[in-house]
């Protein structure tokens, strides 16, 4: 039998409201004897809150009961909303921990009841995290829509059509040779096309949504003087900035975060990758090739007063963008390439962004919210394809069967009906107390 839980839902410090909520089984009999009775489910009750061994006013304050199953986890859940100051919520969730029902719930143990209790899924349980975790309109939008069942309902969907296909091509294994008019497995593989197509086309998304959901990495290289952490600064002053210019400087590596069609782009400076003379700067050198390695973009900063892009043969790939730094000094014949930026005036800051957004990708088409979010979907995806194909090219019948077995257990593990134990731990561990 599950413990009745409690714990502060709402953030720490000093706020004008606190929420502390409760789950299980002794929700009733708790709301009763610190309130003198239990609320009618879902109305929000004014009452003052008492210590039930001394009868000592802790506050007064809504209390709302949620019966269950009409909860979020599924079990009867209360709820005082209290003064948010720190001596009320230590109060009150000190009186909480002494009553021998209730125990305090770890990390996520709410939403971990409301998926044992079949209320969310894991894709429901993933856009839940991306939510409280969400920076940008745009991550709240995504996680909203998969809170709400947009990727249940598709990955439900090829599930349900392989079941059935399952069910029909095992009918023909029951019977003998000389009753089964024809191969039912074989009859089935057309239905199985169509998923194993749509599975095709949903992986083959770019990572639109899952960058979103990430974010992305810019790292600036290029000679010491060219003004990479002036255009850093800039960057980070410019409209895109959403968090402060977070100087997070590590020795030599510089960071800012930056919201680029909504996608948070993390800015790194490595101050340019020398040879290390010493252990200390070693760990510095060490520290901007990581950078350089988990960067999805480099932008390669030439100093336009200095040097003239056509004499310099910088390495152009898809994965980096070429900036002629203080244009305002110097004009150099355009290169289609090479985009000319002044940190001084902000000219080619506008393209410059542009151009970042466009190269990273991160304009998402519309996708009716059912789009690829995280790499664990993506590889029971890829596995689900695997085992489609192998099913698709067997002769055998119970082989055959076997593979779409696997199959419909890989979607299975994505929404967590089948056997997910392993993943558990992993996912609730994302969330916060009180969650
Ligand atoms: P870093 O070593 O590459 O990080 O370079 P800094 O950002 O420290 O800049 C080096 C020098 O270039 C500083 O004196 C800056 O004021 C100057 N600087 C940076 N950006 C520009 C620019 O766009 N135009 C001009 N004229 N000078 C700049």
């Amino acid at each position: 039998m599950n413990k009745t839980i409690f714990a502060l839902s709402s953030g720490g410090g000093r706020a004008g409201v606190a929420v502390i909520r409760l789950s299980g089984t002794a929700v009733r009999s708790t709301l009763q004897t610190m309130t003198g009775k239990v609320p009618e489910p879902r109305y929000a009750t004014l009452a003052t809150i008492r210590d039930p061994e001394n009868k000592a006013v802790l506050d007064k304050g809504l209390v709302l009961f949620f019966s269950g199953p009409h909860s979020f986890t599924g079990e009867d859940v209360g709820e005082f909303h209290v003064h948010g100051g720190p001596a009320v919520v230590e109060g009150l969730l000190a009186c909480l921990a002494r009553q021998p029902d209730l125990v305090a719930a770890g990390p996520g143990q709410f939403t971990r009841r409301a998926f044992d209790n079949g209320k969310l899924d894991l894709t429901q349980v993933e856009g839940l995290a991306d939510l409280i975790e969400a920076e940008t309109p745009q991550q709240a939008a995504q996680a909203l829509r998969q809170m709400d069942g947009a990727l249940s309902r598709l990955y439900e969907g090829w599930r349900t059509a392989l079941v059935r296909a399952l069910a029909y091509g095992e009918a023909g294994l029951d019977f003998s040779d000389e009753e089964v008019p024809e191969d039912l497995m074989a009859a089935v593989k057309p239905d199985v096309a169509v998923v194993a197509q749509a599975i095709t086309v949903h992986l083959a998304d770019g990572g639109v949504a899952q960058r979103l959901r990430d974010g992305v990495t810019v790292v600036l290289t290029g000679k010491p003087n060219v003004g990479k952490s002036s255009l850093l600064n800039r960057l980070a002053q410019s409209d895109a900035a959403i968090v402060s210019a977070r100087p997070g400087t590590t020795r030599d590596v510089v960071k800012a975060r930056i919201a680029l069609d909504g996608v948070p782009v993390t800015l790194v400076d490595t101050a340019g990758i020398r040879d290390a003379e010493d252990e200390i700067e070693a760990e510095g050198v060490r520290r901007a090739e990581r950078a350089l390695e988990e960067a999805d973009l480099v932008l390669h900063v030439l100093d336009a007063s200095e040097e003239d892009p056509a004499m310099f043969h910088v390495k152009q790939d898809d994965q980096t963008l070429i900036i002629a730094h203080k244009s305002d000094l110097n004009h150099w014949q355009q290169e289609a390439h090479i985009l000319p930026v002044s940190s001084k005036t902000g000219e080619g800051m506008e393209i410059l962004l542009h151009t970042l957004s466009d190269r990273l990708g991160l304009v998402a088409d519309a996708q009716g919210g059912q789009a690829l979010t995280r790499t664990r979907h993506r590889q029971a995806l890829e596995d689900c394809l695997v085992h489609l194909n192998r099913f698709m090219a067997q002769t055998d019948t119970v082989l055959a069967a076997e593979d779409l077995r696997l199959a419909i257990r890989d979607l299975g593990r994505i929404t967590g009906r089948v056997d997910v134990e392993d993943l558990l731990d992993v996912i609730f561990a994302d969330f916060c107390i009180g969650k």
